[in-house]
């Protein structure tokens, strides 16, 4: 479960001025074998040869295996953030990994996915690996939806960001949600008033979407699966709110971050 692995990083890609996206190829072992949703130990060096483990979740599909990428929200004197921020393309990274159980669960349910955040990494991860097969190969269609079962299920991603200024990943939402009639997604901004006119956005929190996605005759809110991940408090506030609107407790994978 943690196998220690070292990869290099091949590239970092700045999403926004403090979230990044840090690319890895695998050096050894050649390649990372893990479930969507799972996370990294990165070890970060201290001093005189002792390290600090940080966890951070793969955000990349788990249909890569060679490759992986963590989306970081870096924090300014954080341990994990200064380590990161500092590397460069061609450093080797000594990690263990991957682990945890915030993977996908196979059934024929409804699944409403809500991330805030970087929350939404793990997130990521499972949707595209669930959905989205490879339209040029008919067989690979067949193995993927039924090793997830995907086709009776709708899915539902609700992300909540502060501003405008803080969100990415909309193209990519955007083509899934195109190639993948049965997906939807919406991101509320709590900090912002003023939206852009996109029918994804919508001003405040979250849980005004779930509202209105449990008041929605077609929506059986016992009879779906929720998956939630973000920073501690809100994922805890959320596990509470969906509990108290009709979710049943061991149909609720969460991952807090701390
Ligand atoms: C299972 C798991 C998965 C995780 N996956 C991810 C992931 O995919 N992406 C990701 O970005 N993080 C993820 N985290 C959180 C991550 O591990 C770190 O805790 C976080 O990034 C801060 O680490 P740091 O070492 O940079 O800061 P630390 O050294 O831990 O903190 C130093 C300072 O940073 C600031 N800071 C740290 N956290 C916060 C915060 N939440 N809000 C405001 N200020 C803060 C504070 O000023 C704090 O004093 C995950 C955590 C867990 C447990």
């Amino acid at each position: 479960m943690f196998q220690p692995i070292t990869a290099r990083l091949t590239k970092r890609t700045d999403l926004t001025y403090d979230v990044s996206q840090f690319h890895f190829k695998c050096i050894n072992p050649l390649e990372l074998d893990f479930s969507a949703g799972q996370y990294m130990l990165i070890h970060v060096p201290l001093t005189h040869g002792h390290i600090r483990r940080k966890h951070y979740s793969i955000v990349s599909s788990e249909k890569e295996k060679e490759i992986f990428e963590l989306l970081v929200q870096l924090f300014k004197g954080g341990v994990g953030s200064e380590y990161l921020r500092k590397l460069k393309i061609g450093d080797e990274v000594s990690m263990q990994g991957a682990a945890g159980v915030f993977t996908y669960k196979n059934s024929p349910r409804d699944k409403v996915f809500i991330a805030t955040g970087t929350g939404i990494a793990p997130i990521k991860s499972i949707l595209t690996t669930v959905l989205n097969p490879k339209k040029q190969d008919t067989r690979n269609i067949q193995i993927q939806n039924s090793q997830f079962n995907v086709q009776n299920s709708k899915f539902y991603l609700f992300w909540g960001l502060k501003t405008a200024k803080d969100v990415y990943f909309l193209d990519d939402f955007k083509r899934l949600a195109k190639e993948n009639p049965n997906f939807t997604f919406q991101i509320f901004l709590s900090r912002q008033q003023r939206l852009k006119e996109d029918e994804v956005f919508r001003s405040g929190r979250v849980a005004a979407g779930l509202k209105e996605l449990i008041q929605n005759s077609e929506f059986s809110v016992q009879n779906s699966d929720f998956y939630i991940a973000g920073y501690r408090d809100t994922v805890e506030a959320l596990r509470q709110w969906v509990i108290a609107h009709g979710a049943k407790p061991e149909r609720i994978t969460f991952e807090k971050f701390v």
